[in-house]
C-alpha cells in the first residue's frame, strides 16, 4: 500500500527505518518472553559524554575515534540488536517510556477514554501469546482460503487488490501520493514491489556471501510454506519457484540509485496508459476492489517494471503464483501475531542470519513497536503529554529559526551562484514548513475497532484502516498538516513535495537536545540535524523541487552545472571510503553527504550568531574543558558514536543512502577549516582535506 516514495522522503538515518519496516522483520524480530535474567535498562546519554572519549586518540588524525572511541566498550551491541548507537539508545529509552504508558493503558476494567482503550487493548492482545498460540493458523485461514480459491490468472487483479489493503505488496504497490508537478493535489500511484529481499541487488549480486544469503532465503521460504501446511518436498519445490518469480521481478525493477532522481519515478498517465503496459492485468477489476475513489490518471512510478511484471505473470503458472501469494502474505505480517513456530522461523532468517542478531527481543519491546506502528498517533499523544513540554517545542523552534537565518546568510555568501538563482533559493527557504514534536491535529481512530484477545485481527484492521485513509486522499487537496512519522520516533525527515522538515518529539531528547546543556552542544547535536534536513531541500534531489513542492527547474543552466561540479567533489570524497571490502557508493549517498556537510556548516553559523547574542566568550573554556566552538564539534561527532554487527553493515552497505557513521563524522570535518582551527590541526594531517569540498 505504500507507493515508492523513497525519492521524496529523506530520512536522517536508516538503521531505525530499515529495521522497523523490513518485511523480514529484523527489529520486529521475535521474542521468547519477558524472561527474567538480564533485563537491560537504557538511560539517557548526556550531551557531552566524556566517558566516550578516547583520550589516546589524536583529534587531528581520527576525530571520530577521539569522540567515540569508548562507545563499543560502554555500549556494546545487545544480544537482541543488530547495532548500538546514540539513536538506538534513545529509541530503547523511549520504548521503556511507552512500555510504562501501555502497561497502564492495558489495565482492563479501568475507566479509559477511546484512545487509551485502543492502545491498551492493542498492546494487551499482542502480549497475549497464549491466545495467539491457541488460535494457531485458524486466524489466517480466511486469507489462505482466498488464495486457494483462485482458479485463473484473470482473478488475480481482484485478489491482489484485497491483499494490497492488508499491506501484502505482492507484485506491486498501490496508493496515493502528492503529484510531483502539482503539489496541491493527491493522485493515484502504482510502483514496483513484490520482493521479499530488501532490494533488487540482493537477487543479482555475485559472490559467495550473496549466494549463501539467497540459499538461506529459499530455505526460509520453504520453511514458512511448510509451516503453512505444505509437505517438505512440496515446500522445497514451491520455494525454488517463488525465488525464480521474485528474481524475474528484481530484474525488471528500477535500481535504488536511479530511484533517487524524481524524474525516473514520475510518469503521470491516463488510466489507459497503464492498462496498455500490462495487457494481461485488468486494472478495471483491481481499482474498485480496493475501494479507492474513482480517478482518471495515475503515476506509474516505473513503467518498465509494469511491462516486465505483465510478462512475469504470463510466464508463471498459477500454482506458483499461489505459492508466492501465500509466502508474501505470511512474510508481510508482524511476527508477534503469528504462532510461535512461524514467528521463530522469521527471526531465524531476518534476525539471526541476515542481521547477525543472536537473540529475539523480549516480547514487550516488539509489542510496543507494533502498537506504535499500527496506531502511532494515539500512542504518540500520550507520549507527548508525558515527555515533551511546551518549553522544548519553543526552544527547538527558535533553534530552527537560527538555522534558517544561517541558510539565508550562507546563500548570500556563495560565490558560485547567480543572483537570480539565489533569489529563488531564498524563496524556497522561506516556504519551508517547520514541524516540531507532534501534529497540530491528531489522527482520528474512532472508526477503527481494536479488540482485546484478537492480535491478528487488530493488526489486519489497523493496516486496512490506514490503507483506506491513504486511498481516500486520491483526488483531494493535500493535507499539509500530516506527519509521516509518529511522535516517539527517533529520526527526522525532509519531504520534497511538502517542503517541510519534521522533528518528532522522540528525537528532541538528550543526548540530541537538552534544554540544560551548553549552547554549543545543542547546536552540534540537534542543530546539525536541523541543518541536515533543511539542506535536503537543496541537495541533488531536493533542488529539483521549488518552494511549493513542485518538481520544476528553477535553476539557471550555469548554476545547475556549477552545482553538479561542486557535488562531484563530494561524490569523489566519499567514494574513497569503504566498509570491509565494500566501497561506499558516492552517488547513492550524495544527498545525505551533502546534507551532512551543509547541515554542519549551518549549525556552526547559527551557533556563532546565537553565541554572539548570548555574549558567550568563545575563547574561554567551559566546565567541560572545551571552548564553546570545540563543544559544537565534539557534540556533532558524538551524534554518530556507533557499533554495528558486520552482517548489518554488509546488508545495508550498498543500499543505504547514508554513509557509515565514522564517515558521517570525519567526512564532514575534514572539509571544515573552522574545525581544523578549533583543534589546531595542520595541513597534511588526516583530518584536514587536501582539497576541501563545499556545496553549501
Ligand atoms: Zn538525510
Amino acid at each position: 500500500m505504500r507507493p515508492s516514495q523513497s525519492s521524496v522522503f529523506t530520512f536522517l538515518l536508516i538503521a531505525g527505518t530499515v529495521v522497523a519496516s523490513s518485511s523480514l522483520g529484523f527489529a520486529q524480530a521475535t521474542a521468547s518472553s519477558d524472561a527474567p535474567g538480564s533485563p537491560q535498562t537504557f538511560k539517557l546519554i548526556p550531551s557531552l559524554d566524556k566517558e566516550l572519549l578516547d583520550a589516546a586518540a589524536d583529534p587531528c588524525v581520527d576525530f571520530y575515534q577521539y569522540a567515540c572511541g569508548n562507545w563499543s566498550k560502554l555500549h556494546p551491541i545487545p544480544n537482541d540488536s543488530p547495532y548500538s548507537d546514540q539513536f538506538y539508545n534513545l529509541d530503547q529509552y523511549n520504548r521503556q517510556v511507552l512500555h510504562g504508558i501501555l502497561d497502564k493503558a492495558a489495565v482492563a476494567g479501568s475507566v479509559r477514554d477511546a484512545n487509551t482503550q485502543k492502545i491498551g487493548d492493542y498492546y494487551a492482545a499482542c502480549m497475549d501469546e497464549a491466545a495467539i498460540q491457541q488460535k494457531g493458523l485458524a486466524a489466517l485461514q480466511p486469507e489462505l482460503d482466498r488464495i486457494n480459491a483462485l482458479s485463473s490468472k484473470g482473478q488475480l487483479p481482484e485478489s491482489l487488490a484485497h491483499f494490497q489493503m492488508i499491506n501484502v505488496n505482492a507484485f506491486l504497490g498501490f496508493g496515493s501520493q502528492q503529484d510531483f508537478k502539482d503539489a496541491t493535489r493527491e493522485i493515484a500511484a502504482v510502483s514496483q514491489a513484490g520482493l521479499g529481499l530488501p532490494e533488487k541487488d540482493y537477487y543479482l549480486r555475485t559472490g559467495a556471501k550473496d549466494e549463501e544469503i539467497r540459499k538461506q532465503y529459499v530455505q526460509h521460504i520453504a520453511n514458512m510454506l511448510k509451516l503453512l501446511g505444505s509437505s517438505e518436498a512440496q515446500a522445497a519445490t514451491e520455494a525454488q519457484a517463488v525465488m525464480k518469480l521474485e528474481t524475474s521481478l528484481a530484474k525488471v525493477s528500477l535500481d535504488i540509485t536511479s530511484q533517487r532522481d524524481p524524474h525516473n519515478i514520475y510518469h503521470l498517465m491516463p488510466n489507459g496508459g497503464l492498462q496498455s503496459l500490462t495487457p494481461g492485468f485488468n486494472w478495471e477489476h483491481f481499482y474498485p476492489a480496493t475501494g479507492s475513489p474513482a480517478f482518471s490518471e495515475i503515476n506509474v512510478a516505473e513503467p518498465e517494471f509494469f511491462k516486465g511484471m505483465n510478462q512475469v505473470i504470463a510466464d508463471t503458472d498459477l500454482a506458483t503464483i499461489k505459492s508466492y501469494l501465500r509466502w508474501q502474505l505470511v512474510t508481510s505480517l508482524p511476527g508477534t501475531v503469528l504462532p510461535k513456530a512461524l514467528d521463530e522461523e522469521r527471526f531465524d532468517f531476518g534476525g539471526r542470519k541476515l542481521a547477525g542478531v543472536p537473540e529475539q527481543e523480549p516480547r514487550w519491546k516488539r509489542c510496543v513497536a507494533s502498537t506504535d506502528g499500527a496506531i502511532g498517533e494515539a500512542l504518540g499523544k500520550a507520549y507527548v503529554e508525558q515527555q515533551f513540554p511546551a518549553s522544548s517545542k519553543a526552544t527547538t523552534l527558535q533553534m530552527i529559526h537560527d538555522i534558517e537565518a544561517a541558510v539565508n546568510q550562507d546563500i548570500e555568501s556563495l560565490d558560485w551562484m547567480s543572483a537570480e538563482t539565489k533569489k529563488r533559493a531564498e524563496e524556497k527557504l522561506h516556504l519551508i514548513a517547520n514541524k516540531i514534536g507532534y501534529p497540530n491535529k491528531w489522527r482520528d481512530y474512532s472508526k477503527l475497532n481494536i479488540e482485546r484477545g484478537d492480535a491478528l485481527g487488530n493488526a489486519l484492521r489497523a493496516t486496512e484502516f490506514e490503507s483506506h485513509r491513504q486511498l481516500d486522499k486520491i483526488g483531494k487537496p493535500v493535507d499539509r498538516d500530516e506527519w509521516g512519522m509518529t511522535p516517539p520516533t527517533v529520526n527526522a525527515y525532509y519531504n520534497d513535495s511538502m517542503n517541510d522538515i519534521n522533528f518528532p518529539a522522540g528525537v528532541l531528547q538528550p543526548a540530541f537536545f537538552d534544554a540544560a546543556a551548553p549552547t554549543g552542544l545543542n547546536y552540534g547535536h540537534i542543530g546539525l540535524f536541523m541543518g541536515h534536513e533543511i539542506t535536503h531541500g537543496f541537495d541533488d534531489e531536493g533542488r529539483q523541487f521549488d518552494g511549493h513542492g513542485n518538481l520544476t527547474d528553477w535553476w539557471t543552466k550555469e548554476d545547475a552545472d556549477k552545482f553538479t561540479e561542486k557535488a562531484a567533489c563530494i561524490v569523489n570524497e566519499y567514494s574513497q571510503f569503504s566498509v570491509g571490502d565494500t566501497k561506499i557508493n558516492g552517488k547513492l549517498t550524495l544527498g545525505e553527504n551533502t546534507a551532512d556537510n551543509g547541515g554542519m556548516r549551518l549549525a556552526y553559523m547559527a551557533f556563532l550568531a546565537r553565541a554572539a547574542q548570548q555574549g558567550l566568550d568563545l575563547d574561554k573554556k567551559t566546565a567541560d574543558g572545551y571552548t564553546p566552538i570545540q563543544e559544537v564539534f565534539v557534540g556533532f561527532a558524538q551524534n554518530w558514536c556507533a557499533v554495528w554487527r558486520p552482517e548489518l553493515e554488509r546488508l545495508v552497505a550498498t543500499t543505504d543512502p547514508h554513509s557509515p557513521d565514522r564517515f558521517r563524522a570525519n567526512g564532514v570535518l575534514v572539509n571544515m577549516p573552522e574545525f581544523a582551527k578549533a583543534f589546531s590541526c595542520k595541513k597534511g594531517q588526516p583530518m584536514v582535506a587536501a582539497k576541501a569540498c563545499r556545496v553549501w
